[in-house]
């Protein structure tokens, strides 16, 4: 388990009562939603904020002369700033805005990786990749005759970590892992992994879109050179995500994609292109969504991403005891270093037997492959029942959860 940082005191059953659905029923059941890894939930706060933009304050951004694009494209650039602070990047240059997690890996693959691997040049990932975090590198692959690797999985969940320090090698051109795992729910050593790569000449991505709502990310102390996570796990809107880079990583690379507002002259001769990061921001923009995030990232912060932490340790090792006490039930992902989600399987019981059955009593869980194929083929399953928390659930949820296994338990037995 990680351990807890602070004793910080916030009164979280008033924090709950800010997700207005978290007190309404699924089929005739109070709700309990512990399907956070897929998404969270979103405040009043960030709803009434994308409200009033949609209502009162919308317009194109960049491009308008008149006050109400002006104060869009204001609002929209705001968002800018409070991500550099938030993850502590050097400049607000470094925050790049796409649709989320998966699209800001198919950005740097195709923009870096097209333009840096060669045949036989080696890419490293994990075998606990969400498929966000393989299959654009095999795409890239796939062009430029660049290898695969891959740092195996040891029983407990972790990172085989000689196995990486023996894959690295002079051909490593590209070390991209997950910085939290959302099928084993496994914290990497991610500062670790990024030195290693430095010292070997490799650049390195960090999928963070687990760690960032969980914890506080301080980009410049892990040293990755890539940094990425989406808006909807983290009480923002869909649609929207972060990649961070290292500004003269960003400054070489080409635009990914082509279209308005990422240029600077057009000329049917020759294009030039505007600086980092627009000249990744191809086209209008996910306006509200950045405003949305915006808003998000002002509520997380106004509790406080340690007393966050703190909130879910206390959560997550009550979830694992309660567990625990259940006949037959396996972990699967049993790391030390665990977030804020487990992962369990029964031998006699499906997984979408477990989720259909929950679901029936107003409890949501993710249940299947979780977009991680290759770590549940490690494991030998075919798929895995997960419950996911978040600071704003409660260890009564909890309770549900455990009840309604038990219950369907009686089923199959
Ligand atoms: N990486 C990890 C670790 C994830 O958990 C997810 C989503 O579940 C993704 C990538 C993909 O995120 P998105 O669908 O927001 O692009």
């Amino acid at each position: 388990m990680k351990q807890a940082v602070s004793d910080i005191a916030v009164d979280f059953e008033k924090i709950r009562k800010d997700f207005p659905i978290l007190s309404s029923e699924l089929n005739g059941h109070p709700l309990v939603y512990l399907d956070n890894a897929a998404s969270s939930q979103m405040p009043r706060q960030v709803a009434d904020r994308l409200d009033r933009y949609n209502r009162f304050e919308h317009s194109n951004v960049h491009r308008g002369i008149h006050t109400l694009s002006q104060k869009a494209t204001d609002a929209y650039e705001e968002a800018r700033k409070k991500v550099h602070s938030f993850i502590n990047a050097a400049s607000e240059d470094e925050i790049i805005y796409t649709t989320g997690t998966t699209d800001s890996i198919n950005l740097v693959a195709n923009s870096y990786g097209l333009t840096h691997f060669s045949e036989g040049d080696e890419v490293i990932l994990s075998e606990m990749e969400h498929h966000a975090n393989i299959v654009p590198w095999q795409m890239v692959a796939e062009k430029t005759g660049a290898v695969i690797k891959v740092i195996p999985v040891t029983d407990s969940g972790d990172l085989d970590m000689e196995a990486y320090k023996r894959l690295l090698g002079p051909k490593t051109k590209m070390v991209a892992v997950i910085h939290v795992s959302n099928a084993l729910g496994t914290i990497n050593p991610v500062k670790e992994i990024s030195d290693l790569a430095h010292e070997n000449g490799s650049v390195v991505l960090i999928d963070g879109a687990q760690a960032v709502p969980h914890q506080k990310v301080d980009v410049q102390e892990i040293g990755a050179d890539f940094y990425v996570f989406s808006a909807h796990k983290m009480c923002g809107p869909t649609g929207f995500g972060i990649l961070y880079g290292k500004k003269h990583l960003l400054d070489e690379m080409p635009p990914y994609r082509g279209g308005g507002d990422m240029i600077d002259k057009v000329t049917f001769e020759k294009t030039t292109y505007n600086v980092t990061p627009f000249k990744f921001e191809a086209g209008t923009p996910p306006i509200s969504a950045s405003i949305g995030f915006s808003a998000a990232i002002d509520y997380l912060e106004k509790i406080g991403m340690k007393a966050i932490e703190e909130r879910e340790y206390e959560l997550v090792n009550y979830l694992v005891e309660q567990l625990s006490g259940i006949n037959g039930l396996k972990f699967v992902g049993e790391s030390e270093n665990r977030a804020c989600l487990a992962s369990f399987v029964f031998d006699h019981i499906h997984a979408s037997d477990v989720g259909t059955l929950l679901d029936k009593q107003g409890i949501a869980i993710r249940t299947g492959h979780h977009c991680a194929q290759p770590i549940l083929r490690r494991f030998n399953v075919p798929a895995t029942s997960r419950a996911s928390l978040s600071f704003y659930n409660s260890k009564e949820d909890i309770d549900r959860l455990v009840e309604g296994i038990n219950y369907v338990k009686s089923f199959f037995e």
